[in-house]
């Protein structure tokens, strides 16, 4: 087997590299939770030293008025901060707790496991399909009625209208509702959103379900060791290596031409890239089927995501919990969004002018907990930022988009600025350029109710499989969507597996 990857290092948008002499960090994805438990075992992961820390509490909520939430992994701490905003929120926050949780254990019971395939003669494709559909039935069936009302509602509101149904502490509303803009160029009173955050409730760190940790030695560290795994089965990994095309003979994909002109030829041709980008520049349209090359054309891309690293003397310093010395807050989520009107405008005014000015911005710094990240004392940090318009003129806006989001930090952190040692930053248009990521669409494919499950990437083609025999689907553009899960690819890999029998 051999994996082609255009980049110098392996790794995908889960990759740990140096962006300043001395500093290291999470280039892309920053945070884990959705890193499947079966896919960690079946690599050997723990074996071979990965170590996932957990947040002392998830987030952690500056707002302007000097007062915060810690928030989240803390069932006392957080009802006690949140009673803070909210007495009635804080007894709410139970039931809400496990109304989300049945609809993330449904939902986990899908992660690896193909959704049924749809379009054939009996609505569904083949036998397996309708085992799928009659499955689907039956879990939805075992839900009580709030279950099946819920389940309903996450697919067809947002998550605004979802939240103020439940609580009235804006504050509260913004760290829970903050799942529902990562990834998404949406509002978060855009209908569809409350899936988008019911999607990034579905992980676990270390068998404690709804949490997020960081990989010592960032995400890289993650696919360094599915590299060594693979390496000692057998597997060739080739690194600067582009493919220029998948190569097609009678309707079948049979391998693919690198673009130093080497051709490899294989059984199965199996993609991680964005389908986008798969069916419209590594394969010429003519070998599709022109219904499939126009719904392909239609599959929508676009997260509005803006991410940078930045290198830093000391510890932000904040205002409303003062302090260069690490605390937890240090080491948890630090959430810049005080609102849910805060993200909706943040959303208007990219629609009007390319990105917020008061941008929505997530913290991370993750050398409070990892010493191979920076030099001894000083830190780094991860800042990821949404709604900045995919399609804008990203070369020209960019470095005031870097100021604002600056200016962000800067409002609740005074020493900012000061404890800059230098940044990089990447827009939608260089996540594009530098991962392939369409649109700088971070899940390959926005999480949309006419994108989920066993429609994505398409209708009729949820199996991992295309229009053209012998190529996979085995990246983020699969079910079940987008984050470092390892869970398309390990669905493809036994669809693969069962077509080469
Ligand atoms: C800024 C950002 C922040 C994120 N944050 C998180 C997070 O904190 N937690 C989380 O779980 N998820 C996060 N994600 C999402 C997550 O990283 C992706 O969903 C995941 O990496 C997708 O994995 P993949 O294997 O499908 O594709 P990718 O990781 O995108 O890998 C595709 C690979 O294909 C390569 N490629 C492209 N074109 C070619 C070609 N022509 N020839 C050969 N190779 C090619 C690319 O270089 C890339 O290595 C984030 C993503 C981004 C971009």
């Amino acid at each position: 087997m051999r994996v082609v990857e255009r980049r110098a290092v392996v790794g995908g948008a889960a990759v740990t590299e140096e962006f300043l002499p001395g500093f290291r960090n999470s280039t892309a994805s920053y945070t884990v939770s959705l890193l499947h438990p079966r896919v960690i075992r079946d690599l050997r992961l723990t074996e071979r030293g990965l170590r996932i820390v957990q947040r002392p509490f998830s987030n952690f909520l500056p707002l302007p008025d000097g007062r915060f939430l810690k928030f989240g992994g803390d069932a006392a701490l957080s009802r006690t901060e949140v009673a803070k905003f909210s007495a009635r929120d804080a007894r709410e926050l139970s039931t809400y707790y496990a109304r989300l949780d049945r609809l993330a254990n449904l939902l986990k019971r899908w992660v690896l496991a193909a959704p049924p395939n749809l379009g054939g003669p009996f609505v569904v494709q083949g036998w397996r399909d309708a085992l799928a559909a009659a499955r689907l039935l039956w879990h939805f069936g075992r839900l009580p009625p709030q279950g099946q009302r819920d389940l309903i509602e996450v697919f067809t509101k947002s998550a605004g209208d979802w939240l103020d149904a439940t609580f009235e502490a804006a504050p509260l509303k913004a760290v829970l509702g903050w799942d529902a803009v990562v990834g998404n160029y949406a509002s978060p009173y855009a209908t569809g959103s409350a899936y988008v955050l019911l999607h990034h409730c579905i992980g676990e760190v270390n068998g404690q379900p709804g949490l997020w940790g960081h990989p010592i030695g960032g995400m890289g560290r993650i696919t360094e060791l599915m590299a060594q795994e693979a390496r000692a089965r057998g597997v060739r990994i080739d690194l600067a290596a582009p493919v220029a095309k998948v190569l097609v003979e009678r309707g079948r994909a049979v391998g693919v031409l690198l673009e130093n002109g080497e051709e490899i030829r294989a059984r199965a041709v199996a993609a991680n890239v964005n389908p986008k980008l798969l069916y419209q520049r590594l394969l010429d349209r003519s070998v599709l089927p022109q219904r499939f090359a126009e719904a392909i054309g239609r599959y929508r891309c676009g997260s509005g995501s803006f991410r940078i690293n930045v290198a830093l003397s000391e510890l932000p310093d904040f205002a409303c919990l003062p302090g260069t010395q690490p605390q937890p807050h240090h080491a948890s989520g630090i959430l810049f969004a005080p609102s849910l009107a805060y993200m909706d405008r943040a959303w208007r005014d990219a629609e009007d002018d390319g990105f917020a000015h008061a941008p929505i911005v997530e913290m991370l710094i993750p050398s409070v907990v990892d010493e191979t990240l920076a030099p001894r004392g000083a830190h780094v940090a991860s800042l990821f930022c949404q709604q900045f318009k995919p399609e804008a003129d990203w070369d020209a806006l960019k470095e005031r988009a870097v100021q604002a989001i600056f200016d962000v930090v800067q409002q609740y952190c005074p020493n900012f600025r000061r404890a800059l040692l230098g940044w990089r930053a990447w827009s939608p248009r260089d996540l594009e350029r530098e991962f392939g990521l369409i649109g700088g669409d971070i899940f390959h494919g926005q999480l949309s109710l006419d994108q989920l499950f066993s429609l994505r990437p398409l209708f009729g083609y949820a199996n991992y499989r295309g229009p053209l025999a012998g190529l996979y689907h085995c990246g983020s553009g699969a079910h079940p969507g987008g984050g470092v899960t390892g869970a398309p690819g390990h669905n493809a890999a036994r669809q693969i597996v069962r077509d080469l029998a």
